[in-house]
């Protein structure tokens, strides 16, 4: 199998799974139990806490782990809404967002919060001057991801922050695409709040982190024990807390040589895409990217017969957000770039990683060419 779509899922690495193993047996205890294996198990914890604070700039007791990325979008703008207690009823967000952010403030406008989403350009970027536009003194929170899942497009988080802090309002990230690929400072980025990811650095499905800067006001959405200071009740998991933290670890030693090989693979990638088959483009072409992701489109085909015709040569691509797949609707990012449906239709996003070759995109870009050939063949006869 070639697989290309490291944005939906990447494999846990054997050193994740080598430091997540003692914590399903010998070392199983309860952090919050004083026996002494429970104190193995809180030091494992506090050990994991302090290593994905590092990699991101902040202090240990600024990061709360949670179920899942999508778990820390939830907490960041439901916790800071109800810390609030309706006195600011306003958030400030992108139309690019995914969905654990754009689903959740569906929910929070039905609460009577105002959700401004803002559009982007063709790029597939935010404009900071519009995010500057859009506040008001009713504004409880901004939340503009780090980088687009479906493109790869980076968003001008450090000038939308400034925005933010000069008028005292709250800035959340959701960062679980920038996170491993490209540096992520809280203090260079002047970043309030922001979302993690374990599966998509080679840990484990199911365990995220919020990051929220000291003295930001979040309340929890779980309420039980006293967990992660009271931000989310619930036992630990130490085993995927652990494999999280090694993960985030090894992309941070890895994160230059590795952006720089894939983005070398990525651009050899598109060019010989581009070259190849006739009105090819490339989403997000002239914006700063993450070095792995490449989104193109390709007029005239309907991507899930292009995935189908990949699939059975044993390449595994996606057409945009794995939530998506199998709904009807057209991508809501290609559409806010100003695709037509029928050219968001078109579109597949192939994601490489650590394990993606020269040979294999070779490989890819012959069977692309191929299928899409003779897609368009059939829909012209037809
Ligand atoms: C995958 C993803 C999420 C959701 O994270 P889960 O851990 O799968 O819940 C949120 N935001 C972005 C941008 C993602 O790519």
């Amino acid at each position: 199998m070639i697989y290309l779509d490291h944005n939906a899922t990447t494999p846990v690495s054997p050193q994740v799974l080598q430091a997540m193993m003692p914590f399903f047996q010998e070392r199983f205890g309860n952090a919050s139990s004083f026996c002494r294996i429970g104190r193995i198990a809180r030091t494992a914890l506090e050990e994991a806490r302090a290593s994905v604070a590092a990699c991101i700039h902040a202090s240990p007791d600024e990061i709360v782990f949670t179920g899942s990325g999508t778990e820390a979008d939830n907490l960041a703008l439901r916790g800071v809404c109800r810390a609030f207690h309706g006195r600011k009823r306003h958030v400030v967000t992108s139309a690019i967002e995914h969905h654990a952010v754009l689903k959740t403030c569906e929910d929070l406008e039905e609460q009577g919060i105002a959700v401004t989403r803002l559009p982007v350009d063709c790029r597939g970027m935010v404009d900071p001057d519009q995010v500057k536009n859009s506040l008001t003194p009713h504004t409880v929170l901004i939340s503009i991801m780090a980088a687009n899942n479906e493109t790869g497009v980076i968003q001008p988080i450090a000038s939308i922050s400034r925005i933010a802090r000069s008028r005292g309002i709250l800035f959340h990230t959701d960062a679980v695409q920038a996170f491993g690929k490209i540096p992520v400072s809280v203090d260079d980025l002047g970043i309030d709040l922001m979302t993690l990811s374990a599966h998509k650095i080679y840990g484990p499905k199911g365990i995220g982190a919020l990051y929220v800067r000291k003295g930001s006001a979040m309340a929890p959405i779980l309420t039980g024990g006293s967990h992660e200071r009271g931000k989310r009740a619930g036992t630990e998991n130490i085993a995927a807390i652990a494999g999280f933290a090694q993960a985030a670890e090894l992309a941070e030693k890895h994160l230059a040589e590795e952006a720089v090989r894939l983005a070398a693979l990525r651009d050899a990638f598109e060019k010989e895409v581009v070259q190849r088959i006739a009105r090819a483009r490339v989403n997000g072409r002239d914006a700063p990217r993450v070095p792995n992701t490449s989104s193109l489109s390709f007029a005239s085909v309907d991507g899930e017969s292009v995935l189908l015709h990949l699939d059975l040569k044993g390449i595994c691509a996606s057409t945009g957000s794995a939530c998506a797949t199998g709904s009807p609707e057209p991508s809501h990012v290609m559409r806010a770039m100003g695709l037509s449906p029928m050219d968001a239709q078109s579109t597949i996003r192939f994601s490489l990683g650590r394990d993606t070759s020269q040979g294999d995109l070779d490989f890819t870009v012959g069977v692309l060419a191929d299928a899409i050939s003779k897609l368009r063949h059939i829909s012209s006869t037809a």
